[in-house]
């Protein structure tokens, strides 16, 4: 891990950070083109890219949601019984967040308001590659749920043999996923953004994926809305001399072992506790059987920031802005009100991230790479519109109407003017009723 001491007064910069934001110019240029060719030839696109990047013939992208019910009695019942609890703890966090539309109004009776809409049909990417996540249908179809989604529609990567992961399948069920297809990468989000023969067109995508998915989701942004572009996985300890050092390096290497590029951070205001947890690493690390990944990512992207007060040490966390932030210090709570800039915060010595990766109830999907700074966990917002409700009265346009009619001759928007004046002219000249 890199070290950085800082100096009484000096506060950390965000270019000392080894941050790799930025997807490479070869995976856009790729994903551009996966993304025009499924726009231009529908399915036989998806068919010729499942064969060349997945290894899989493919004739119906679609799965029979019988499957999911098979998938069910397939797995066990242990992990059923662990992602139906998770699913009851996630749908209970999100219904908290859920938006009312409201009216209210003025005493000339006008009426002004907002109406929450949920989204007719969301898109929810579901990785597939490499590893499975069902943990990550639950926190993308949940909220979507909870919103008031009509129709939620899943793509994940076909297997070797064609068929989806049972434990997917057995969370989608759990979730309430309403139509399924097994296409993965670039020409799923392209399907989805724009439709094809089978599959249908969504309103939004979301979910993470590698670098490939991340870029398509980025050029069809606009065309269709995308939850985020979401970059590699981030923990941020922040400890002081109350931190036991065999805890936060094993939360180190939780973050670490998702991926060579995931980056970790420890900030500290105790030197002691910083020379403690680097000691602990090496063995540690070497007991795991994912050594290679943890040991790379520790290596290139890991950092750890020594600084003289626990001030400083703060200060550096928001500069960081990471997306998950663990809080190893004495009266962990009190410091939240100087947290500015974190996607998930887990006080406390008991809190271990993992709790909130699975069960806890919080998303999971949160911003990356520092966007914590302007963006927001993955929730119920992300699966609704919000429309502006406006019911003028006669009494209400008299009392606005002189002053949109000023403001639009200044533009020089002679209708706008013109749009009010009309209906003013009724009034004076009495003619009620339109
Ligand atoms: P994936 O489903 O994202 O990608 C697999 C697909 O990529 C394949 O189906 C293939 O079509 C496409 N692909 C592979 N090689 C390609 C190439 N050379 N050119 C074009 N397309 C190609 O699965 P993955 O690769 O295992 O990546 C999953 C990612 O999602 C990981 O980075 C993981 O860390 C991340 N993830 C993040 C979260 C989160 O909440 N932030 C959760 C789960 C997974």
């Amino acid at each position: 891990m890199r070290n950085i001491t800082l100096a009484q007064g000096e506060y950390l910069k965000a270019g000392q950070l080894p941050r790799q934001g930025v997807l490479p110019a070869k995976v856009v240029t790729a994903a551009a083109g996966i993304v025009e060719e499924v726009r231009e030839r529908g399915d036989a696109a998806l068919r010729d890219f499942c064969l060349k990047f997945d290894g899989v013939e493919m004739d119906d992208f679609r799965v029979d949601p019988s499957a999911m019910d098979a998938a069910i009695d397939r797995v066990d019942l242990e992990f059923v019984e662990a992602v139906k609890k998770a699913a009851a703890q996630i749908r209970d966090f999100h219904e908290r967040e859920v938006r009312q539309s409201w009216i209210t109004t003025r005493p000339d009776g006008t009426i002004l308001g907002q109406k929450v809409t949920p989204l007719s049909a969301a898109g929810v990417y579901v990785p597939g590659g490499r590893a499975q996540y069902p943990s990550t249908v639950l926190m993308d179809v949940i909220p979507a749920k909870v919103a008031g989604v009509e129709k939620i529609v899943m793509v994940t990567p076909p297997q070797k043999e064609g068929g989806i992961s049972p434990y997917t399948l057995a969370a989608a069920k759990v979730a309430g996923v309403d139509e399924i297809y097994a296409v993965g990468g670039a020409q799923a989000i392209a399907a989805v953004a724009y439709g094809t023969e089978s599959i249908p067109k969504v309103d939004k995508i979301v979910g993470p994926g590698n670098a490939f998915v991340a870029a398509a989701k980025r050029i069809v942004s606009g065309d269709v809305g995308i939850d985020m572009v979401a970059g590699p996985s981030e923990v941020c300890v922040l400890a002081d001399d109350s931190a036991n050092p065999v805890v936060v390096a094993a939360d180190l290497m939780a973050q670490a072992e998702h991926d060579p590029l995931a980056a970790c951070y420890l900030v500290t205001s105790s030197a002691e506790l910083a020379q403690a947890v680097q000691e602990k690493l090496p063995a540690m690390v070497a007991a795991s059987p994912r050594a290679e990944i943890t040991a790379a990512s520790l290596d290139n992207e890991g950092v750890v920031i020594v600084a003289p007060t626990l001030d400083q040490a703060i200060e550096a966390v928001n500069v960081i802005a990471p997306e998950h932030l663990e809080l190893h210090c004495d009266d962990a709570m009190s410091l939240l009100g100087r947290i500015k800039n974190a996607g998930a915060i887990f006080i406390g010595h008991w809190s271990s991230e993992p709790l909130g990766d699975y069960v806890a109830g919080p998303n999971h999907t949160l911003p990356t790479g520092g966007t914590a700074v302007f963006s927001n966990p993955l929730g119920v917002d992300d699966f609704v519109k919000h429309s502006s409700i406006i019911n003028y009265t006669k009494e209400g346009l008299e009392i606005d109407g002189p002053a949109v009619q000023v403001m639009a001759q200044a533009e020089g928007l002679w209708a706008h003017a013109l749009s009010v004046g009309v209906r003013r002219k009724m009034l004076a000249d009495g003619e009620e009723a339109l």
